[in-house]
């Protein structure tokens, strides 16, 4: 399940999604949602799903410097260095990055209160405090924190692989595509993404515990998370997330 699926066009629609908005309903309202994990806890495909379900953009800062390093420009060739490494991009220019994708798809400063699904940002204190001072007045409605072990993610890493065409991500461990490592979208042939090496994780995952954590109790002082079990399959977990953010809702 990945980016090129959608409720309104998957050809055929994924039957447990179609449940999920029966039963949640959720087409009304536009939150303003940041999710927290650690890699592979599922932040990618939840964001998707979530974006369909309350039709926001999905904003990914990671597939946001995939997308740079394709096109070869120079904030490609910047945050390669550091992505290849494992190392988080500088703040600056992840900060600009965020900024011009919230002008562009979710109408920051247009005065039109957008809503979107911000996937991998912020990932630092410093970088919540700027992402709150380009929200003001009003911030984030929640912070879902997608609750899984290291353990376990270590696990899902090894299975990770995404169509170097269309983007849908897979997983050969819980989510594999119908034919072995071929695209049930568009036929490309699956691959690892680069940094997925181990040395890379590693580091990832590093600073996640060093730089990210923190996050946690940061949001929950500020009564804006809501920890979610990311155990278990894609669809339990993005119904326990959107009874997250519908309970935001009621606040
Ligand atoms: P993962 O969560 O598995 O690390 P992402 O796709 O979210 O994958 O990010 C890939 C890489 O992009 C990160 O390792 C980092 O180098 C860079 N990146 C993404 N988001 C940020 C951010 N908010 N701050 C700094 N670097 C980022």
């Amino acid at each position: 399940m990945g980016a090129a699926d959608s409720l309104d066009d998957a050809e055929p629609a994924p039957p447990a999604d179609a449940a999920v908005v029966d039963r949640l309903a959720v087409h009304d309202w536009s939150p303003r949602v940041a999710l927290l994990g650690r890699q592979g806890s599922g932040k990618g495909t939840q964001a998707d799903r979530l974006a369909d379900l309350y039709h926001v953009p999905h904003i990914s800062t990671g597939e946001a410097f995939r997308a740079a390093v394709r096109e070869g420009s120079e904030l490609g060739r910047t945050a390669q260095v550091y992505m290849d490494r494992g190392d988080l991009v500088p703040d600056d220019v992840v900060v600009g990055v965020l900024r011009e994708h919230l002008v562009k798809e979710a109408g920051l400063g247009s005065g039109r209160a957008g809503g979107f699904i911000l996937d991998g940002f912020p990932r630092n204190i410093h970088q919540a405090q700027a992402l709150a001072d380009m929200l003001a007045p009003e911030g984030l409605d929640v912070v879902v924190n997608l609750d899984v072990s290291t353990e376990e993610v270590l696990r899902r890493i090894a299975g990770r692989r995404v169509c170097p065409n269309c983007k849908s991500s897979y997983n050969l461990v819980n989510d594999p595509p119908k034919n072995d490592e071929i695209c049930d979208q568009c036929g490309g042939e699956l691959v690892q993404r680069d940094d997925d090496t181990e040395d890379a994780i590693r580091r990832r995952l590093q600073i996640y515990e060093s730089d990210t954590a923190p996050l946690i109790s940061w949001y929950t002082e500020q009564g804006l998370l809501a920890t979610v079990d990311a155990s278990g399959s894609q669809d339990e977990v993005t119904e326990r997330a959107v009874k997250a953010i519908e309970a935001a809702r009621a606040r």
